[in-house]
């Protein structure tokens, strides 16, 4: 191989992006779902998380999986849809369903549009939690001006080994420190380009290194320069170029850093590595 093209293969190697959260069993994606996940992998991704929002997602996750190595799925009751848990059968639908997905997600608060009673989100969100304690799994949590009862509601499991994410996240520096403390990551994504987001940034800013999760969020919060069109996993471009620049380091770092943040969180049974993504080759540098 040519000296200059093995460079490049070298570069492109090493930096192998991630998306944490991404929503790719949105009905927004039902013309041009393949194409979406093909493109994102030829644009330099390796993994994708698609995050469920109710049971369906999840079985849809879980046929999508299996045609894409590094995309993987979760399970999970969103708030926004914690009306609908059933406590007479969704404790065993999760329960069959929970073994082979990556993490126990999105599950959580959200105070902020109220589509579920918050008496019922805390019950429904804590349902989930202690499954994800029982199978050992990660949660991915989204929480939106709840942060008080989060805090309570992790607090009373203090002892428990707690394994997530604190998806897009929107605290503060002080609900940074609790959920870090008990040992959770951080997830940012396209909310770090918008102009009136400074208290992200600075929530960024001050999440170390090692505790951050990179996320797209699609088909929701396209990052600036893409504002206004449908978010895609292709585009967590954007989101590394806002935190490279955040945390004063260089975008191949940042790659590797957010790899190994992520095989820390979710201990994937194949873990993001800087190999080449599509069409393998035993090796490529030879
Ligand atoms: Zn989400």
């Amino acid at each position: 191989m040519e000296r200059a093209a093995k460079t490049l293969l070298f570069l492109y190697k090493i930096v192998i992006m991630i998306d944490t959260h991404a929503h790719l069993m949105d009905q927004s994606f039902d013309s041009d779902r393949g194409r979406v996940i093909r493109d994102a992998f030829h644009a330099g991704l390796q993994t994708i998380v698609t995050i469920a929002s109710n049971f369906s997602d999840s079985d849809s996750g879980a046929i999508l999986s299996r045609d894409y190595p590094g995309l993987y799925y979760t399970i999970g009751l969103h708030p926004h849809e914690a009306d609908s848990w059933h406590a007479d059968t969704s404790r065993q639908s999760m329960k069959n369903r929970i073994k082979s997905a990556l993490a126990v997600g999105e599950i959580g608060l959200d105070y902020f549009y109220h589509f579920s009673d918050p008496t019922i989100q805390k019950q429904v969100f804590l349902e989930q939690f202690q499954l994800a304690m029982e199978f050992n799994k990660p949660v991915v949590i989204h929480c939106r001006e709840a942060f008080s009862d989060l805090r309570s509601l992790l607090g009373e499991w203090k002892n428990a080994p707690h394994r997530g994410v604190i998806h897009c996240f929107t605290g503060t520096i002080d609900d940074a420190e609790y959920f870090l403390n008990l040992g959770y990551f951080l997830g940012f994504g396209g909310m770090l380009t918008f102009s009136r987001s400074d208290h992200i940034r600075t929530a960024a800013g001050f999440c170390p290194l090692d505790r951050l999760l990179p996320e797209t969020d699609c088909p929701y919060l396209s990052p600036i320069p893409l504002r206004g069109t449908r978010n895609e996993p292709a585009h967590i471009i954007h989101v590394y170029r806002a935190l490279a620049k955040l945390k004063h380091t260089h975008h191949s770092v940042l790659c590797e850093a957010m790899r190994n943040n992520f095989n820390k969180c979710f201990s994937p049974s194949q873990p993001a590595t800087a190999c080449f993504p599509i069409a393998p080759d035993s090796s490529p540098l030879n």
